[in-house]
């Protein structure tokens, strides 16, 4: 087992793998922006190393800076988290080449992944069903990527190939719209991801949100433990997330999770990993697979009993896999609401210092945060400042200790999203489970219709 693991990220899931490495009697350092001095996790770390000014693309993003700080330090693995470093396969390689051990799949494992398009056709020579669209990237010719369009069939969606963050995806609903959408789409992949290739995928009008969690160790052992709910989003992205799915059943569980364990078996996959899938009319449609941890896998953790960050930091080490698959038992259910620092219905960042904080606590209730009262929340990263999670028997008696839990959180200082958490557990379409992932962002503009009446 390692000695030491340098933690190459901030906030919650920072904490989140000390926590974990203390526990398995791991010593930690941790790296910081100038910004980030009184983070709870550079306190709490054996050792703390200062990589740059605030500005990610300087500290956190800087790939020198890091494995410097693990050689100076003298560390054996990285943990990269989610976010920043965590799919960047070139990081991957340098740690690899530098003599750490990066906890994550192999480098080649997550390029080869990190490409939408390439990700899919894996998938399909897989047997994995996937969202019928265009094989592989668009070509340049605009007659052929019309002909694409009409054999997909409209509304259709354009996305780039090395996106992520729900960013750079373009709905078209008709064919006259269709070139400028995709001229579009490669002018801000090319921005954003430095890589202007787009491919082209049936948008699905109601679908849900569906993610499989997988396992996987070094020596050809995967498993998969249920799948995830993150239909509640807003612009792509995640709000609230919960484990099981529900209305998703055994047979489909098992049947789906058998085919996402063969393909990360196709694939030599190792670590932790998510596939995520649309689900419209009974059916799974493949979109794509993180593979890192994700910021909802407390929900699969209170679910399972297992602890995914050990498990990573496990099969890194070389361990094999102790879990099988008939030991993966799904009890009770457990929902995720992100605590965002920002305006709880404009969803303005909020940045500044916590003044007054109080966690809730009881029975089924996990709250993974950093902050704490005194602490400032900086302006220069994501907003989301922790998250609450509430297991119980079955959903209604979770979301009933969501709600419990939420009106006993207090945060002053700063705003956040609770007000509208709170408001998202009543909602009478979440709670039937009847939401599809475009639900919530039009359930805000009726709720912020009705706060201005
Ligand atoms: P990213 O890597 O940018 O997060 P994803 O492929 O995971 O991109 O898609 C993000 C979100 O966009 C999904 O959770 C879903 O809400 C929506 N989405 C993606 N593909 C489709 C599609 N074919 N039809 C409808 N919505 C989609």
């Amino acid at each position: 087992m390692f000695d030491k693991i340098l933690i190459a990220n901030r906030g919650e899931i920072a904490l989140r793998i000390q926590r974990c490495c203390r526990e398995m009697g791991i010593k930690t350092v941790a790296v910081y922006s100038s910004a980030d001095r009184d983070l709870k996790h550079v306190l709490l770390a054996d050792e703390a190393v200062c990589i740059g000014p605030p500005a990610a693309a300087n500290s956190y993003l800087n790939m020198a800076a890091i494995i410097a700080a693990a050689e100076v330090t003298d560390a054996d693995a990285i943990h990269p988290g989610y976010g920043f470093m965590s799919e960047n396969a070139d990081f991957a390689e340098s740690v690899e080449k530098s003599g750490f051990v990066f906890i994550g799949p192999k480098s080649e494992t997550i390029r080869l992944m990190g490409g939408k398009t390439a990700a899919k056709a894996e998938m399909i020579a897989a047997g994995v069903p996937c969202v019928p669209g265009s094989d592989g990237v668009l070509p340049e010719d605009e007659q052929q990527c019309l002909q694409i369009a009409e054999c997909v069939g409209y509304p259709i969606l354009i996305k780039a190939v090395s996106g992520g963050g729900g960013r750079g995806m373009h709905v078209v609903s008709e064919s006259d719209r269709l070139i400028e959408a995709i001229g579009l789409a490669r002018t801000e992949a090319a921005a954003a991801f430095k890589d202007s290739s787009v491919f082209m995928e049936k948008y699905l009008e109601k679908p849900r949100h569906i993610e499989f969690q997988i396992l996987a160790d070094a020596h050809g052992n995967v498993v998969h433990l249920g799948e995830r709910d993150c239909s509640m989003q807003r612009r792509n992205q995640k709000v609230v997330e919960e484990c099981p799915a529900p209305g998703i059943s055994e047979e489909q569980r098992q049947r789906i999770g058998s085919l996402c364990v063969e393909a990360c078996k196709r694939i030599g996959y190792r670590g932790a990993g998510t596939m995520e899938f649309l689900y419209e009319d009974g059916r799974f449609y493949f979109i794509e697979m993180n593979t890192r941890v994700q910021v909802e896998h407390p929900v699969t953790e209170m679910v399972t009993d297992v602890d995914l960050v050990r498990e990573q930091i496990r099969v890194a080490a070389g361990e094999a896999l102790l879990l099988r698959q008939e030991d993966i038992v799904m009890r009770g259910h457990a929902v995720e609401c992100r605590i965002n620092a920002e305006d709880p219905f404009r969803f303005i960042p909020s940045a500044g210092e916590i003044t007054k904080y109080h966690a809730p606590g009881g029975p089924g209730i996990r709250v993974d945060s950093h902050v704490y009262a005194g602490y400032r929340v900086p302006p220069y990263y994501d907003s989301m400042i922790g998250k609450l999670i509430a297991h119980g028997p079955m959903r209604s008696s979770a979301l009933a200790r969501m709600r419990t839990a939420l009106s006993e959180m207090f945060v002053d200082g700063i705003r956040t999203n609770i007000p509208l958490q709170r408001k998202i557990m009543e909602d009478p379409v979440f709670i039937n489970a009847e939401h599809h992932i475009h639900h919530l962002g039009e359930q805000i503009v009726r709720w912020n219709d009705s706060l201005s009446l």
